[in-house]
Order: C-alpha cells, then structure tokens, then sequence
C-alpha cells in the first residue's frame, strides 16, 4: 500500500501479477463492430493479460459485450469517430458524453488498480494523463487525423515516451518525429479461431468498414479490371459510399455479404484466392491483413502504412504502389505464386496472442516500473 497525496492505494502486486484497467474507446459498444479493430485488439490483449495471470477490468460504453471478461459498462452519448472529421476540427463532446463518464469511472476505481490502458482515440484522456494517480498507457489505433489530436498526443509524449504505444513505426511516424522509446507493438489474434484453408475458391475478399478511407472503389476497380470476382464484408458504415462504388463500377463482379462475427467471417475469408487491402489512408495496423493471413490467405496491399510492416512482398503477398489500379490488377494475375502454408506460418511466428502478449507485458511492465514523470 502505498499513499500519494490523501489518496490511499490498494495497489500491492501479488506476485508478478498487474491489475490493469482497460479503458475502451467510447465509439460504440463492444461488440457492435463500431470501433472497428480496436474491438478485437482490445479483447485479444485482455485475454492475453488474463492468461498471464493479470487481473484485467475493462471500462466500456453500455451495451458492451465480451466473453470471459470483466466488464463495467457506464452510460453516455457516444463520441463522432476521429477519421470523419477535417485536420483541424475542434475538440467536441456531446452533452452527457460517454466518454466523461468512462473516465470518470476510472478515476474513481483507480485505487484498485495498478495501471490504465487507454484504447480510446480522443483527446480527452491523453489531456488526463497527469492528473491520474497510477501511470495511464495508450495504444494509439490510428495515424495522425487532426491537429488537435496530434499536439495532445505528442505532449504525452514529451512527459512519458515510453507509456505511448503504436501499432506500426509507420503509424508513429505519421506524428512527427516520434522517439524510438514509443514501442511499435504490431497486433496479434487468436490463431485457434482462424482454420488455415489449402484450397481456395475463385473469388477475392475485402474486408473493412464500408468507409471512405478504407478506400474500397480501388479494390472494386481492379476486380472489374481483371473479372475476378469480389465478395465484401464489413460494416456498412456510408451506404451512400458503397452505392456510389456500385455506381462507378457496374460490371464489376462484387456482392455485399454483411457484418460477420468472426468465426463465420474466417470460415468464409478463408475460402478466397486472395485478400485486397487498399486504404486511402495510413492504416495503423490493419488487424484484417493479419487474419487473411492466419487463414492462409495471401494479402494484395498497398505499400502505406501498417500493412506495408506486413506482408512480406512475394512471399505472404503483394505490396503495390498505393493507389495503382494497374498495380493491384497485376498483383491480382499473380496469385499463385505465393505458397498459402507461408501465409498461416507468419500469422503463427509474428501475430499470435502469446507473440503479442509478450510484447505488451514487456510494454507494461516498463510502464509500471518507471513513474516518474519526465515535465
Ligand atoms: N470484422 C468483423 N466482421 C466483418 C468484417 C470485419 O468482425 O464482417 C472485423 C475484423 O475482424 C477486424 C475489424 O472488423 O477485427 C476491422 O479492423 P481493422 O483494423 O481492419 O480496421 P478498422 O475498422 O479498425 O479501421
């Protein structure tokens, strides 16, 4: 037990074991699909946590759902996602916002705790950061969006570089100069969900939110090039958008197969040629590349962003000049190329929850043991 300031901390460590409070993003409800990867990076680090014997409790929006967890759920308006908003938008909260009150929740458990794990992408709890008792670490999920965002996260930064983590260096680098201190963590999955597939089907996958950014009129584009055939899934996001694609690309052979859990998205993802992942912007990991993968499905990219630390070119997929049709049109002609087992191996070497676990530990452990704050 230890006391700062009037506060009383019940935080003694048994053993080796953190108590460690999960922080979600305030987007959407776990389990609806509206955080996009920062659902599942969630849930899959918790249990790696879990499995390591740290007691992990996770602070989300109502209605949140999640297996073999721990959960509090507070209510609240949910927050306007930070990739539909202009570089230089305000800070905005709505009345009674959802996120007010995670935080709030986590200030006053925060006694039971050894440490917080933010995942939320908003500027609200880098601005906390300090006035926590306990150290607050954040996985950052996206690249950089707006200047506001930006300056908050580099400020946390300069206090305490090594509490800030990414997924990717080319996620980091999209916030300036990031020091080496901020570790890249990658992601990593269940690989017991993902069953490795030998032979595939004549068809390609997409797989995202239904979004702008994700940028799904190129993988359209050159599926209409080639005559191959697409199936998509993900949340419909901006139906708007996908009805403009459609639009644009008439002949292209593509159906729309919805939101899947996982285990349905795996058994049928796994079944294509080959997966095309064709973001727009900087994906600062891209959790789908690495399911394909553990799936053995090879994975077309672009070379930007996470997907590009990846795939490793010719031999678990292709990486292309980011936005070239033609680029993708060819990679897509050269699918038989690469050896499925290679993909599934790289998911098992890189991408399992143990491969990741021991990256966050490590990355939590250091954070724990190191305090003091830098300003
Ligand atoms: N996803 C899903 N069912 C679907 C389509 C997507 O569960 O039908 C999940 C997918 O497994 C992944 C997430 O949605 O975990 C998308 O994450 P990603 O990092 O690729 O993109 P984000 O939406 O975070 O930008």
């Amino acid at each position: 037990m230890s006391i700062i300031g009037n506060l009383i901390l019940h935080n003694t460590i048994v053993g080796d074991s953190l108590n460690l409070l999960f922080l979600s993003t305030p987007v959407g409800a776990l389990g609806t699909g509206l955080g996009g990867g920062v659902e599942l990076t969630l849930y899959n680090i918790a249990q790696a946590m879990q499995q390591r014997g740290h007691r992990v409790r996770v602070i989300a929006p109502s209605r949140s759902q999640l297996p073999q967890l721990d959960i509090v759920t507070v209510t609240g308006s949910l927050q306007v996602t930070a990739q539909t908003q202009g570089r230089d938008a305000a800070i905005a909260l709505p009345p009674e916002p959802v996120l007010g009150a995670m935080w709030e929740a986590a200030r006053r458990q925060q006694p039971h705790f050894d440490l917080v794990l933010n995942f939320a992408y908003d500027w609200l709890p880098f601005y906390l950061t300090p006035f926590f008792h306990i150290p607050v670490a954040h996985l950052v999920s996206m690249g950089s969006i707006t200047d506001a965002m930006d300056a908050v996260i580099l400020q946390a930064i300069a206090r305490h570089p090594e509490r800030i983590a990414f997924h990717t260096r080319t996620q980091a680098k999209t916030f300036g100069d990031v020091p080496e201190t901020c570790p890249c963590l990658g992601n990593g999955i269940d690989l017991s969900l993902y069953d490795f597939c030998e032979t595939p089907e004549d068809r390609w996958a997409w797989v995202g939110r239904i979004a702008p950014e994700k940028g799904l009129e190129d993988a359209v584009a050159a599926i209409a090039k080639t005559g191959s055939k697409l199936t998509v899934w993900g949340k419909m996001q901006f139906p708007d958008y996908w009805e403009e694609v459609r639009r644009t690309y008439p002949e292209a052979k593509v159906e729309y197969a919805g939101f899947l859990p996982t285990q349905e998205l795996q058994r049928q993802l796994g079944r294509c040629r080959g997966f095309l992942m064709t973001p727009k912007w900087v994906e600062a990991f891209g959790n789908v590349t690495i399911e394909a993968l553990a799936c053995g499905v090879p994975v077309v990219a672009y070379r930007r962003g996470g997907p590009s630390e990846i795939v490793r070119d010719g031999e678990t997929g292709f990486l292309v000049e980011p936005d070239s049709i033609e680029g993708l049109a060819e990679a897509i002609a050269r699918w038989s190329e690469i050896d499925r087992s290679n993909c599934r191996r790289q998911a098992e070497t890189e991408f399992s929850i143990p491969a990741m676990g021991d990256r966050v530990e490590t990355w939590l452990r250091r954070v724990f043991s190191n305090p003091k704050s830098v300003v």
